[in-house]
C-alpha cells in the first residue's frame, strides 16, 4: 500500500479485558472520517527488523471502529486468535508503539441504510458489539428510534466488556436524557450469570424467547435490525429473519437488516 493511503498513529492506551479479549486506544488523523458502524483498515509491522523497507512489512485487517464518530481518539475491540500473525503482533502493542490507520473508512453496518423506524435491535457476538458502541454514540441514532435494543452474546461473564459503559449511559451527562431507551440483554452461553440469558441469540431469535426478555416483538414497520460477530450467527439469524419476511438493505434499496461477518 502507498504511504499516502495510511497515517501512522500512536497506541496511547490498551486495555486488557481476559486473557484473549482486549481494547486499545490510538491517536486519530484529523482527515479521518467514519460513519459510526463502519470499519477501518489498521495495520502493524509483521516483523521489528524490517525498517529496510516498512512498507512491505506492514500486515493489514479490518477493525471495526469502538469509538464515537466525535471523539479525538479511535478505539478498537480485540480477541487474540490463536496462532494468528496480526492478533498476536498486535496483542503485544502498548502505549507509545505506532499503528497505521488507512485513510479510507469501510461498510454498510450503518443506520443510514434503513429508512426510519422505531426499535433498533443490534445483535452481537464477542467482539462484534464493537461497531454498536460507535452507533450508541451517535445521538442520532438516539433520536431516531423510540427504542435500541442491545444484544450481546459472550461465552463467560468475563468477556461481558463495556457493560459498565453500557450501563453508564443512564449516568452520563449527555446520554441520560435518551438513556430510558435503551435495552439491553446480555446472553453468557457457558456459565449461569444471574439475569443473563443462557442459550445462543439465533435459538433465542427462533423461539421468541428474545423478545419476550426484551419486552419488544419484532415488527416489519418497526423493527430495524443489525447483526455483528461470529459469521455463522450471522448467516443463521439473517437467514432466521429473511424466513420471516425482513429484507437485508441493499444499496438505493433500504431493507430491515444490516449485517457484518467479523472474519
Ligand atoms: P465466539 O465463539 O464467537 O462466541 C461468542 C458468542 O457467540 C458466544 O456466546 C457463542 O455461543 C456465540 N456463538 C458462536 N457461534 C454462534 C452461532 N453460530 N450462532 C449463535 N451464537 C453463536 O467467541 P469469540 O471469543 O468472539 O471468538 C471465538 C474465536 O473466533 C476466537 O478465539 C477467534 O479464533 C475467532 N475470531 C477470529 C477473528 C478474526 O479476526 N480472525 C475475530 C474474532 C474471533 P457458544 O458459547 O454457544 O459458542
Amino acid at each position: 500500500m502507498s504511504q499516502d493511503k495510511y497515517t501512522v498513529e500512536t497506541i496511547t492506551d490498551v486495555r486488557p479485558w481476559t486473557d484473549s479479549l482486549f481494547s486499545f486506544r490510538t491517536t486519530r488523523d484529523r482527515g479521518y472520517r467514519f460513519t459510526p458502524g463502519q470499519f477501518a483498515r489498521i495495520g502493524v509491522r509483521a516483523h521489528e527488523d524490517e525498517a529496510k523497507d516498512p512498507l512491505k512489512s506492514i500486515v493489514w485487517r479490518a477493525y471495526s471502529i469502538a469509538s464515537a464518530a466525535h471523539d479525538e481518539h479511535l478505539e478498537f475491540f480485540s480477541v487474540v486468535v490463536p496462532g494468528g500473525q496480526f492478533t498476536s503482533r498486535l496483542s503485544k502493542l502498548k502505549a507509545g508503539d505506532e499503528l497505521f490507520v488507512e485513510r479510507k473508512s469501510y461498510g454498510f453496518l450503518t443506520t443510514d441504510r434503513f429508512e426510519a423506524g422505531r426499535d433498533l435491535w443490534m445483535l452481537a457476538t464477542g467482539t462484534g458489539l464493537a461497531p454498536f458502541l460507535s452507533i450508541l454514540h451517535d445521538f442520532h441514532t438516539w433520536e431516531s428510534y423510540d427504542n435500541l435494543i442491545l444484544v450481546q452474546s459472550v461465552r463467560t461473564q468475563q468477556e461481558l466488556a463495556y457493560e459498565d459503559l453500557i450501563r453508564g449511559f443512564e449516568s452520563s451527562e449527555y446520554y441520560a436524557e435518551f438513556a430510558h431507551k435503551l435495552r439491553y440483554a446480555r446472553i453468557v452461553t457457558r456459565e449461569p450469570v444471574p439475569g443473563a440469558l443462557r442459550d445462543r441469540v439465533t435459538k433465542l431469535l427462533a423461539n421468541g424467547v428474545l423478545e419476550e426478555n426484551v419486552g419488544l416483538k419484532l415488527d416489519h414497520d418497526r423493527s430495524r435490525i443489525m447483526l455483528c460477530g461470529n459469521p455463522e450467527m450471522v448467516e443463521d439469524s439473517r437467514r432466521i429473519l429473511v424466513e420471516r419476511g425482513y429484507r437485508v438493505s441493499r444499496r438505493g434499496d433500504p431493507g430491515h437488516l444490516a449485517v457484518e461477518n467479523y472474519w
